[in-house]
Parts: structure tokens; sequence; C-alpha cells
């Protein structure tokens, strides 16, 4: 993806305030990401550390969400699969990500969930950049570059129930 400045991102956010955009926890040293390999940044805030973000460009502009996760649980499944990347992850791995809904339906307490790599490294499992701790990712007979598209397309899909 293209590389975002801290102002793409702070103003890419459909489902918080401009206030709360404002204040989030942009990650530093923006410029040394590996865009090039990313489909999407996704990060956890530091100083929260149940809220993440993600921000993805759509039809040439970012777009942000913001993200909150429940641990995992004890008892939970043992293995579970990230619904954007389909990497499958032992536990804790994979978290449920709730984000608010947009516009009024948020402010009423709504919001949508989805199973997710919890550090939201999807882009980098599915080069072979990052192996999940059970080990390499099952082998696909899509290309990487469908792959990614179906990555994208899950993502987008999540992002138009907002
Ligand atoms: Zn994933």
């Amino acid at each position: 993806m293209r590389a975002l400045t801290e102002q793409d991102i702070r103003t890419s956010f459909i489902n918080c305030s401009k206030g709360e955009a404002k204040r989030l926890a942009v990650p530093r040293g923006l410029e040394a990401r590996p865009w090039d390999d990313l489909d999407f940044l996704g990060w956890r805030d530091p100083g929260a550390p149940d809220r993440s973000y993600v921000v993805v460009e759509r039809e040439g502009r970012p777009v942000g969400v913001a993200l909150r996760f429940q641990p995992a649980q004890r008892g939970f499944l043992h293995r579970s699969m990230c619904s954007l990347c389909l990497t499958t992850h032992p536990r804790g791995g994979v978290s449920l990500m709730t984000a608010r809904k947009a516009g009024a339906a948020g402010r009423e307490g709504n919001s949508v969930g989805a199973y997710m790599c919890t550090d939201l490294a999807c882009s980098l499992y599915l080069r072979g950049l990052k192996v999940p701790e059970s080990g390499a990712r099952f082998e696909e007979s899509l290309t990487l570059e469908e792959q990614i598209d179906r990555t994208r397309r899950n993502l987008f899909a999540f992002l138009d129930t907002l």
C-alpha cells in the first residue's frame, strides 16, 4: 500500500469522533514501515491494551477503523482462524475485534465483530514474512496475489457492516 502520514491516518477513521481520532496513538516510525508488503496498516495502542486500529486504502483513500479486542478467554478454542487472511493461530493469536458502528448506530452502542490476527500482521503472514506460533500456514492453491485480494475483500466486507 501507499505510505501513509500521521495526518492521513488521523483523518481516515470512520467510526470514532474527530476528538478521538486526534488523540489516538498513531505508531511512531511510520516512514520505516514495510509499506510495500502491507495490504493494510494495523497496530495496537500501547497505552490502551484493549484497543487496536486498522487503516486500509480503498478506492484511493485511506479508511480507518478503531477496534476493541477481547483477550482470549480460558477454555477458548485451541486454534482459531483469522477471518481476513485465513491464517490459523494457537490460542491468543486470533482475537475477536469489535468495532463501534459509524454514525448514529454507533452512538447508540451498536458494534460489529470479527476474528482477526491479534497482531494484525495478516499481510506478513500471507507473504511468509512472519510465521504463526503453530508453524507455517497451510498450503493454498491460490497465488499470493489472489490471497492478498481475498484478504482485502474480507476487510472491505467487514467495513461495509459498520
Ligand atoms: Zn490475519
